[in-house]
């Protein structure tokens, strides 16, 4: 037998975003001074009473396995926060804890689809729903949105896409890349249109708390019992506390697919960091009080990045309406060049710029539309003076 890879992961891409966010730190690491506007991750450390609470977890020897699905605890903190935030019923047994948000979406989706299952997704999308789809066996079909609609796909624009072998629809809003967040009526009408035509949704509210101006956050699972029946919610502690690295994510849904996801999670990695399970559950049980600088700070950051990207004669972007990424339009500059080279999409585009004025920037190619570039401003709003400048030059001395 030849001793080749397996067709399912030579299929699989590597996460742009990791990639070009760990290249960005080995330059730093090298001496070079980068400004990193590619991962979404919180630049804030992990509140201090989180901080504790991971450590009284270590001296108190909360260092053992826990039940699969995480522990009793920390799923009833989870549907506290359910009922106060969402208004939303659910007991531990349709509570799942994973590590991170992204193996509960992986664990979700290998619950529910069969080969050949078509998957909706709008588009642009975070990078990784498609090759989670594919990694379990179904075909992403996306959808894609426009940028005079703020990028929202409404279930109209779906409608069209739904055939017999469509098992799932993922919604992420506020949404990774462009910010976009759909409207009550827009999410209802999807779970009217999931709820007629007999589909799952898998609703991926990890960005709920970041939401700004008179915007608000509407769990998909809200909308009845009957859309509650077919919808995994996924959501999670890494962006919310700025808990990045401490992995832990969750999905609510109905019994029968909580308990297959556990069967699943109990050979795949069996239960998420106990010490981390401890520190999330006191995450939750603090409220919001802790996190509104924070999401003070994201939307001070949002309006001075949107300002500075529209003051660059060739970039423009819409204002972000959630999550912590603006996508810049790089529609007028595509076709010119940079010291002789031709700037043809959004990865020539970002691969320049890191090389020639160290910012880092995510082309959207790899969110599917190869006209944007993702900025992330879960970063100081010095990066963001320095970088925006840094990316004004950059584009000034673009030749046509
Ligand atoms: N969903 C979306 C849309 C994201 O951007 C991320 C970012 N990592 C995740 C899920 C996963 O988050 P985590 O695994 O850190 O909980
Ligand atoms: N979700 C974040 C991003 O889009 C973190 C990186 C990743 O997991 O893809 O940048």
């Amino acid at each position: 037998m030849p001793l080749t890879l397996s067709e399912r992961t030579l299929s699989i891409s590597p996460s742009v975003t990791l990639a070009v966010d760990a290249r960005a730190k080995q330059l730093r690491a090298e001496g070079l001074d980068v400004i990193g506007f590619s991962a979404g991750e919180p630049d804030f450390c992990t509140p201090e009473y989180i901080n504790d609470a991971g450590k009284f977890a270590i001296d108190a020897g909360i260092t053992r396995y826990t039940p699969v699905a995480g522990t009793l605890d920390l799923r009833q903190k989870i549907c506290d926060k359910f009922i106060h935030d969402n208004g939303v019923e659910y007991t531990p047994a349709e509570v799942i804890v994973s590590s991170g948000a992204k193996q509960s979406l992986f664990t979700a989706l290998s619950a529910i689809i069969n080969p050949g299952d078509e998957v909706l997704v709008p588009s642009p999308c975070w990078l990784s729903y498609p090759e989670m789809i594919r990694m379990a066996g179904g075909t992403p079909v996306l959808v894609h949105g426009r940028e005079e609609n703020n990028f929202v796909v409404t279930a109209e624009m779906m409608r069209p896409f739904v055939t017999e072998h469509t098992k799932a629809l993922i919604i992420n809003s506020p949404n990774n890349p462009n910010g976009c967040v759909w409207s009550r009526d827009e999410l209802k009408a999807i779970a009217d249109l999931a709820v007629e035509c007999g589909f799952y949704v898998i609703s991926d509210e990890i960005y709920e708390k970041l939401i700004y101006d008179d915007e608000k956050h509407y769990c998909m699972s809200s909308f009845g019992p009957e859309i509650k029946k077919q919808c995994i919610v996924i959501n999670g502690v890494s962006k919310t506390y700025a808990m990045t690295g401490w992995r832990i994510g969750y999905a609510a849904g109905p019994k029968n697919i909580i308990k297959a996801m556990t069967s699943f999670q109990s050979h795949a990695s069996s239960n998420a960091n106990s010490i981390a399970q401890y520190a999330a559950a006191t995450a939750l049980s603090c409220g919001d009080k802790y996190i509104l600088s924070m999401i003070d700070e994201y939307n001070a950051r949002r309006r001075l990045m949107y300002r500075l990207v529209n003051e660059i004669d060739g970039l423009s972007c819409k204002l972000p309406k959630g999550a912590f990424y603006i996508m810049a339009s790089l529609k007028e500059i595509l076709g010119r060049s940079y010291k002789g080279k031709k700037i043809t999409g959004s990865t020539s585009f970002a691969e320049t710029l890191l090389d020639e004025k160290r910012v880092a920037v995510v082309p959207a190619l790899a969110f599917g539309d190869d006209n944007y570039v993702r900025l992330s401003y879960a970063t100081s709003r010095q990066n963001i003076v320095e970088g925006m400048a840094r990316i004004k030059e950059f584009v000034s001395e673009m030749e046509d």
